[in-house]
């Protein structure tokens, strides 16, 4: 098949639900990958932030086989060792408590959602109305887009399930007053990702955590983007010091094999037999590559390196992208806010010199790569930005002249 033929397919046969870039990936490995036409590429969204270890990790690619060769699937009928061992582990890392698995990050938080309203119903009287930001972004499914704080995401498909209310991101005024006797939690992610990686107050983070304290309410955090070590801790909330009631991961938590978890401590874990399920939810596929990516992480010291390399990222982007913009964000999850509206042909300049980059809107350009990047990856990436930012910037400048 042609790379014409691919795109026409590609439109013929799939729902027109992706803008893609245009290119074909057809391998990787560590933090590059490869197109079709053999072209090496320096890959800075990983997935969106999935790939933690980088494309094809030999210790993911051994567990994966191994487990793809014994037992792939059994259902949650039954028991099985990965799905345990994996809950074990996530319970030491950060909130201790039991697992809910999923198949995603909007699952994981329906499954959090729901875990709330039951929850509701046996300590507050029934209420069920969630409180979440604007700017947020919880997941595509109906109710996820109804916890979403954006409207574009929920107007083709209204009305909206009941029982989300959205309140400005860092307003701490605005979440007291929008708490009633119908609030039954509160739903953050420590560090908005999709609206352009815009990190919470720590006083912010703070109140929340007093007024569910306070109101008897549960504090949810979405971490399916700041987990994982990607903020330079394994959650993000444990640099604010704040701990939740649930904390949700999906992402990175597989290393590329699709897995979500609701982890709910002994105050919100109030699920018991048939309240909630999953056919694939924690198969041992899943399970096992979840259990080898955390092992790699710990084993590499991945979650400090997230750190370093996130403050040298930091420092490379002051030296020589300051003229276009800042940086914005926590370890290797980095926002370029840029002076002017040019992050959609800045990022299609980085493609093509070989630097993949994610841009969000006219003026954010995000970078979330594996967390195995080394300082001479983020030099060559930064390299290839400010070229990237200074061509396309000469075009905005001077609209008339046509750059080589
Ligand atoms: N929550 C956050 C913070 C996310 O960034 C995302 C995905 O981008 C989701 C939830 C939804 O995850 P998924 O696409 O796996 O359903």
């Amino acid at each position: 098949m042609s790379d014409d033929d691919l795109v026409t397919a590609e439109s013929r046969y799939l729902m027109h639900t992706f803008k893609r870039q245009p290119v074909e990936l057809v391998r990787g490995e560590g933090v590059r990958v490869w197109d079709a036409d053999g072209r090496e590429l320096l890959d800075f969204v990983g997935g969106i932030a999935v790939n933690v270890l980088g494309h094809a990790h030999p210790d993911i690619v051994a567990a994966i086989s191994a487990q793809a060769a014994t037992l792939i699937h059994t259902s949650n009928l039954y028991y099985t060792r990965p799905q345990v061992e994996l809950a074990e582990r996530l319970s030491g890392l950060g909130l201790e408590g039991r697992s809910f698995f999923a198949n995603s990050g909007a699952e994981a938080n329906e499954a959090a959602v729901k875990l709330a309203r039951k929850w509701g119903k046996q300590n507050r009287k029934g209420a069920y109305e969630v409180v979440s930001a604007l700017g947020s972004f919880h997941g595509r499914t109906l109710a996820m887009v109804a916890a979403t704080g954006q409207p574009k995401y929920q107007k083709p498909y209204a009305p909206m399930p009941d029982g989300f209310r959205h309140v400005p991101y860092n307003d701490i005024d605005a979440l007291r007053a929008a708490i009633s006797v119908k609030t039954v939690a509160i739903l953050l992610e420590p560090i908005l990702g999709e609206s352009g990686v815009i990190p919470a107050e720590p006083a912010y983070l703070e109140a929340a955590r007093e007024l569910c304290d306070r109101e008897n309410l549960l504090l949810i955090f979405d971490e399916i983007q700041t987990g994982m070590g990607r903020t330079g801790h394994f959650y993000a909330f444990q640099e604010y010091g704040v701990a939740p009631d649930v904390v949700t991961l999906a992402k990175g938590l597989g290393g590329g094999v699709p897995i979500g978890v609701c982890v709910a401590g002994a105050r919100a874990d109030v699920f018991e037999a048939g309240d909630h399920g999953s056919t694939f939810g924690g198969n041992p596929l899943a399970c096992a590559a979840a259990l080898v990516t955390l092992e790699v992480i710990e084993k590499l010291g991945l979650v400090e390196h997230a750190g370093v390399m996130g403050a040298y990222l930091e420092h490379k982007a002051h030296v020589h992208l300051s003229a276009f913009g800042t940086l914005r964000g926590r370890g290797l999850m980095q926002a370029l806010v840029l002076h002017d509206d040019i992050a959609q042909p800045a990022a299609a300049a980085a493609l093509d010199l070989g630097l993949i980059v994610n841009a969000i809107g006219d003026r954010v350009i995000r970078m979330v790569p594996p967390l195995i990047v080394t300082d001479a990856d983020i030099d060559r990436a930064v390299s290839i930005l400010e070229a990237s930012l200074d061509a396309v910037s000469s075009n905005v400048a001077s609209p008339g002249v046509v750059r080589p």
